[in-house]
C-alpha cells in the first residue's frame, strides 16, 4: 500500500486517505484489525479542542484522525496543493463499512452509547444485516461511578472493535481511559451514528451531502444544535483568513 500522507490543520495531524475503502483496507491489512483510536475531525471538534486542553491533547495523541467534515477537506485542499483529490470520509459511512467487515471476519465488537432503545435497534440491525458478532453493549447514560465496571466488561469481552457514541468530548475521554486499561482494541468515536443507523434521526439526503451541506441539514433538523453554529463560524474565519 502506498504511503498515506498526513496533513496538519491547526496543529492536528489528519490522515489523507483518498477514500473510505482505502482507509478500511488499511485498518484491516495483514488479516488483523489495527489497535488505537479513530477520531473524526470536523470544524466543530477543532474549535472544541481549542477550548479544552485535555481534549486537544487527547485528539493529538489519537492514532487515526480523518477528515469527516467537508470544511476540513476544503481547508486541507487550500493548504496543500497535492491534496486536490482528497474526499470527505463521513464517520457514519466509515462505521458501517467497518461493521460490515467485522461481520464478515467475525471480529468481536462492543458498542457503547445512545439511549437504550436506540442501542437495542442498532444491535438488531447489525446482526440482521451483517451478522456482526456483538460481544457486549452498554447504553450511553451511566454514572461516572459505573465507568470502571464498564471498562472491565469491555476488557473481559475480548472485543477487537469498540465503538463509542457519547458525543464529543465525552466519547474521546471515555475511549482514552478505556484504552489505558485495555489497549488491545480499535476504538472509534461515532457521535450520533447510532441515532442515524437505527432510523431515529434522518440523515441529510444525498443531494445535501454532495453539496457539502450535511452540517446545515443537521442544524435545521435538530434546532437544539443552533448553538454549535458559533463554533462553525469561528472555524470558517480561520479557513478564510488562511489561519490553518
Ligand atoms: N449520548 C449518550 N450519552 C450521553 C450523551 C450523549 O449516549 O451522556 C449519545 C446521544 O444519545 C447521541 C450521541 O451520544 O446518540 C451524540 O450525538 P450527537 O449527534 O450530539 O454527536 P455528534 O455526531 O454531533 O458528535
Amino acid at each position: 500500500m502506498r504511503a498515506i500522507p498526513k496533513y496538519d490543520i491547526r496543529g492536528i495531524g489528519i490522515w489523507g486517505f483518498q477514500e473510505q475503502a482505502q482507509f478500511v483496507d488499511y485498518l484491516l491489512a495483514d488479516g488483523a484489525l489495527k489497535t488505537g483510536m479513530l477520531v473524526a475531525i470536523n470544524a466543530e471538534k477543532i474549535i472544541l479542542a481549542e477550548q479544552n486542553p485535555l481534549l486537544s491533547e487527547l485528539i493529538k495523541s489519537a492514532e487515526y484522525k480523518y477528515a469527516d467534515g467537508i470544511s476540513i477537506v476544503r481547508s486541507i485542499k487550500r493548504k496543500y496543493a497535492a491534496a486536490s483529490c482528497l474526499q470527505r470520509i463521513a464517520g457514519v459511512d466509515l462505521w458501517q463499512a467497518l461493521m460490515r467487515s467485522a461481520g464478515l471476519r467475525r471480529i468481536p465488537v462492543f458498542l457503547v452509547g445512545g439511549k437504550p432503545e436506540v442501542l437495542a435497534k442498532v444491535e438488531q440491525k447489525l446482526v440482521a444485516a451483517w451478522g456482526v458478532k456483538i460481544v457486549g453493549s452498554h447504553s450511553g447514560y451511566f454514572k461516572d461511578e459505573e465507568r470502571s465496571a464498564l471498562f472491565q466488561a469491555i476488557q473481559e469481552s475480548g472485543a477487537a472493535l469498540v465503538t463509542v457514541a457519547l458525543g464529543s468530548p465525552k466519547q474521546e475521554l471515555f475511549m482514552r481511559c478505556c484504552q489505558q486499561i485495555y489497549p488491545n482494541a480499535l476504538y472509534m468515536g461515532v457521535g450520533g451514528t447510532f441515532d442515524v443507523f437505527s432510523g431515529t434521526v434522518k440523515r441529510a439526503p444525498k443531494v445535501w451531502q454532495s453539496l457539502g451541506l450535511e452540517w446545515l441539514y443537521r442544524v435545521l433538523a435538530q434546532p437544539t444544535r443552533i448553538g454549535r453554529l458559533a463554533r462553525l463560524c469561528k472555524y470558517a474565519s480561520y479557513h478564510y483568513r488562511g489561519q490553518l
